[in-house]
């Protein structure tokens, strides 16, 4: 048997008169009695067959999402009956055969889009939401986003490598997922962060051109736009610095933008170093479809009166002003924005109005001098009505603050341009709360003067560089560390003993070794730049089966207790602690069915 020979949403007034088979769902039904009209959807969009029950008498049965075959006959719709919101909506089809090839329970949820669905329930039963046009435009903007990845990079010469899933531990600065071994008990795989190690082996192999649409897993706190698991476009060159790697990934962004969104961007993309990004946007991810700078304002304030700002000066930090414009804003909303500033970490914020005579309203204006408050003004380029918001405080949280507020006042409303920059020159290291280095993108990356990483790893810089739309980050990149000594110098100053060196990547260090050439590469999130492009503002809606905000799938309910002998055969055994607890928690489970 046949199902179809025709994609249902392809059909045009140039088909009238032509017999079709179409196979699809039927997503809404109206029986007018003597006749009866059903959207028929398949993957390539809707078209409205007509049936008359008196021939079909089965057809009074089918149900929305009844799976059905046909073949009819194209014809015009009558007069006054076209649905100019349907592609297909000057024809229908006249049925002459029906098959139902399987029928459909009651929904959990209206298919249509106009109906509100909690995202657990759409999670839960995925696989009906994925009938809904916009998760499928979703899926077919990834793939097409994927395809145009894979085009430009085999035609430029690159081989498509897989690298293994079940590997040691790869330290992109995360929780590793970890995975018992059953033959070497109380041995742990790690899942990948990355391919990290394995794409920089390639390069010691001599493979030179390397990509891969990788899993990566990393086991943090979820927030919008993070997944336990993930897919990046991953990609490392040899004999490569620094211009290549931002060239090819520009390269395949023109291309993943013209496929995905038909716009043509221009290259090369703009280019900040971390620094400027952080002084004049607060943030190392800038949204660059709007100005909106932030301006230092120390130098004004070096011998102010006003105890708040010189305190700050005095502790080493920097005073910062913001203008966000003119806003329709009430005292109290004014207000409120000290509240947000102190959330963000800020000991306090203060704002100013700019009057219609060119003087500041703002609670502390009396304790500036007029000398202070032009400075102000003018530094911020304040007009008639413009909002200044200034921070005192150190200087990564006057700039993280002010930074929030830029995006918040700032942003435009959904992705309908995109503006892609990349930012350059990120430090080595970073120093955590405690007082430690760590890596700030991760231990591979060469600093741009090992003997200066050596005597001021504190603010060394690496060559490494991230991507950045819209204001999120897609991906980094690095210049790589090609020679076991640098390599291990990194390690010395993360604070990794040589023994721990040797034991979790002697064999990576050793392979350095033999001759291995300078490379370099980058990595993008698939699932972040999909988002965007499809004005989606959670990752979720563009993977096919996420998991919730706790890691929960609730469709297959994963994860998910095993049996006690499967944990035995791995020589596992759960704390008993953990087993209380669980036991406690099944205790007041209501009964299945309940
Ligand atoms: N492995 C890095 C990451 O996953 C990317 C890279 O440096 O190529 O972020």
């Amino acid at each position: 048997m046949t199902f179809r020979d025709t994609a249902a949403g392809t059909l045009t007034t140039a088909d009238a008169g032509s017999t079709v088979q179409l196979a699809g769902w039927a997503s809404r039904i109206r029986n007018q009695g003597g006749v009866m009209f059903i959207d028929l959807r398949d993957a390539s969009g809707v078209v409205q067959i007509v049936i008359d029950p008196g021939v079909h008498s089965e057809a009074v049965d089918i149900r929305r999402e009844f799976c059905l075959s046909i073949t009819g006959e194209v014809a015009v719709r009558p007069e006054g009956s076209e649905n100019p919101d349907l592609p297909t909506g000057d024809i229908e089809v006249t049925v002459a055969d029906l098959t139902v090839l399987s029928s459909a329970r009651a929904l959990p949820f209206q298919l249509d889009e106009r109906t509100e669905v909690d995202e657990l329930v759409r999670l839960q039963y995925r696989y009906l939401d994925l009938r809904r046009p916009r998760v499928a435009a979703n899926l077919r903007a990834r793939s097409t986003a994927i395809a145009a990845m894979r085009r430009v990079l085999n035609q430029a010469g690159f081989l498509d490598v897989e690298t293994p899933t079940l590997i040691k531990s790869t330290p992109e600065g995360a929780r590793d997922v970890l995975v018992p071994s059953r033959l070497q008990k109380g041995d742990f795989y790690a899942l990948p962060q990355s391919p990290q190690l394995f794409k920089q082996l390639l390069m010691v192999g001599g493979i030179e051109r390397y990509y891969q649409i990788a899993r990566c897993y990393r086991d943090e706190d979820f927030r919008s736009d993070r997944q336990i698991e993930f897919s990046q476009l991953d990609i490392e060159g040899s004999f490569w610095g620094r211009d290549d790697v931002l060239a090819t990934l520009e390269s395949v962004m023109v291309e993943v933008v013209r496929d995905v969104r038909k716009i043509e961007l221009e290259t090369p993309f703009r280019r900040l170093t971390y620094q400027e990004s952080m002084d004049r946007y607060g943030t190392d991810k800038p949204d660059l479809r709007f100005e909106m700078p932030i301006a230092d304002l120390t130098g004004l304030f070096a011998s102010t009166e006003f105890k708040a700002f010189a305190g700050a000066v005095e502790a080493g930090g920097v005073i910062r002003g913001l203008n966000i414009g003119g806003q329709e804003m009430s005292r109290s909303a004014l207000d409120g924005l000290v509240d947000d500033a102190k959330d963000a970490g800020a000991g306090g914020l203060v704002w100013m109005v700019v009057e219609d005579e060119g003087g500041l309203r703002s609670p502390v204006a009396k304790f500036l001098s007029e000398a202070e408050l032009a400075g102000v003004r003018s530094a911020l380029e304040g007009a008639a009505g413009d909002h200044l918001l200034i921070v005192a405080d150190r200087t990564r949280v006057a700039a993280d603050v002010l930074g929030r507020f830029r995006v918040r006042f700032g942003a435009p409303e959904g992705h309908d341009e995109l503006n892609f920059v990349w930012i350059t020159d990120f430090p080595v290291f970073e120093e955590t709360a405690g007082g430690d280095l760590v890596a700030a993108h991760h231990p591979f990356s060469a600093p741009v003067d090992v003997d200066e990483m050596a005597t001021s790893p504190a603010t060394a810089i690496a060559q490494a560089y991230d991507l950045v739309l819209n204001g999120s980050e897609l991906g980094s990149g690095s210049v790589r560390i090609h020679d076991p000594e640098t390599q291990q110098k990194v390690f010395e100053i993360l604070g990794i003993s040589a023994e721990e060196a040797e034991r979790r990547f002697g064999w990576f260090v050793e392979a350095l070794g033999y001759g291995t050439p300078p490379h370099a590469g980058f990595a993008v999130g698939i699932a972040r730049l999909v988002s965007i492009l499809q004005h989606e503002p959670n990752i979720r809606e563009v993977i096919p089966f996420p998991k919730t905000q706790t890691g929960v799938d609730p469709l297959t309910g994963s994860p998910s207790p095993v049996d006690d002998y499967q944990l035995a055969e791995l020589g596992i055994d759960l704390r008993p602690e953990v087993r209380a607890a669980r036991a406690e928690a099944a205790e007041g489970e209501p009964p299945p069915g309940a």
